[in-house]
């Protein structure tokens, strides 16, 4: 199987804890970041039908006007044929820029799946994270989605925050509840380099993130949302096949500043400066690239390892490769941070916040 992302790398405004690749981005300059993403579309054209799952990412790309969209969606259709032909698309949007005439066109086009912006219900503390929109403005997407017939809509949720407490999080979980989403994924906060709230001094919580995951795990779980990864919850056939390509180490192909590919056994990412992009795309020339890496033998096996233990389900292992770790997977089963039945390894439930801890053996 093979998926699909596309990297829309403009938003609103810049939200004070972000790293990725977007920018305050104008509609001409939109509109010529969607031309080049067109010519990077069309050096993949041998790939063409060979895409089971989309999924368009940022950035924030229902900051793209209607006829913005309608040309991505033009873009993309050239290599995954009709949207509604593929077994999920999904789309990503903020409440701040969507809206009906978007819904509709989306919907109409075949996107199956929208991911869309909430990080906390508390007005305060979306402000402290910069967001542009409240939780009222939530609320009127949610429902312009459903209206638009969206029957697949994840939420995405952040602990850990600057001043936010526990019950600011159960709080959370139980205003988004309310909505009765098909998912829901949660992000611990990333103080990185260059942000603003590395400026600030801001500090990460992790321990406070990691009470906050647990207390919510536990509540999506009484509400029917089963954790099937470590940061994301799902209803029973809902969970994200996109996402679950990748944990399986399939192949997936990405375009736009910054967006990663792995084919045929090689991981490359194209460079995040969307001007270097822009000018690359549009000159004929190579997408610059962040990085380039072909991963054989141990690093391969050690990669497919810790992808798959992501998943609450574990990791199914051949003889050849479990004989190659044995060393790393005895240590861990000592420590009592992964359970083992028959061939399959995975991560107790209960230590899934120390994730990073089995990861680090494997690297
Ligand atoms: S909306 Fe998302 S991508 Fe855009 S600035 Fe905020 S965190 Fe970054």
């Amino acid at each position: 199987m093979t998926g699909l992302y596309i990297h829309i790398p403009f938003c609103r405004a810049k939200c004070g804890y972000c790293d990725f690749a977007s920018a305050l981005g104008k509609p001409e300059e939109i509109d010529v970041f969607l031309e080049a993403l067109s010519r990077e579309a069309s050096t993949h054209s041998a790939l063409a039908g060979k895409f089971n799952t989309l999924y368009v990412g940022g950035g924030t790309p229902s900051l793209l006007s209607t006829d913005q969209l309608k040309k991505l969606i033009f873009i993309v259709s050239g290599l995954t044929g009709p949207l509604r032909r593929l077994a999920e698309s999904t789309f990503e949007a903020n409440p701040e820029s969507l809206d009906a005439e978007k819904a509709a066109l989306l919907k109409k086009a075949g996107v199956s799946r929208i991911s869309l912006g909430l990080q906390a219900c508390q007005d305060d503390l979306l402000k402290r994270l910069g967001r542009v929109a409240m939780s009222g403005d939530f609320l009127k997407a949610f429902g312009l989605l459903r209206a638009a017939g969206f029957d697949n809509i994840n939420a995405d949720l952040m602990c850990g925050l600057p001043g936010q407490t526990l019950k600011d999080f159960a709080d959370s979980i139980e205003w988004l509840l309310k909505f009765k989403p098909e998912h829901v994924s949660f992000y611990a906060l990333e103080v990185h380099d260059g942000t603003p709230f590395s400026a600030d001094g801001v500090k990460e919580e992790p321990e406070a993130s990691a009470d906050m995951y647990e207390a919510g795990a536990a509540s999506l779980k009484l509400a029917g949302l089963v954790r099937y990864e470590i940061s994301n919850f799902a209803r029973p056939g809902r969970e994200s096949v996109h996402n679950l390509n990748y944990w399986e180490q399939g192949e997936y192909l990405g375009l736009g500043p910054s967006a990663a590919s792995y084919l045929g056994g090689e991981r490359r990412a194209n460079t995040t400066g969307t001007a270097a992009y822009v000018r690359a795309a549009l000159a004929g020339e190579e997408i610059p690239q962040q990085s380039r890496e072909t991963l054989t033998g141990r690093k391969k096996n050690a990669e497919k390892i810790m992808l798959g233990l992501r998943r609450t389900a574990g990791i199914e292992l051949p003889d050849d490769i479990f004989i190659e770790f044995n060393e790393e997977t005895d240590r861990l089963l000592a420590a009592g941070l992964i359970e083992k039945a028959g061939s399959r390894i995975k991560i107790k439930e209960d230590r899934l916040y120390v994730s990073n801890a089995v990861f680090r053996e494997f690297v």
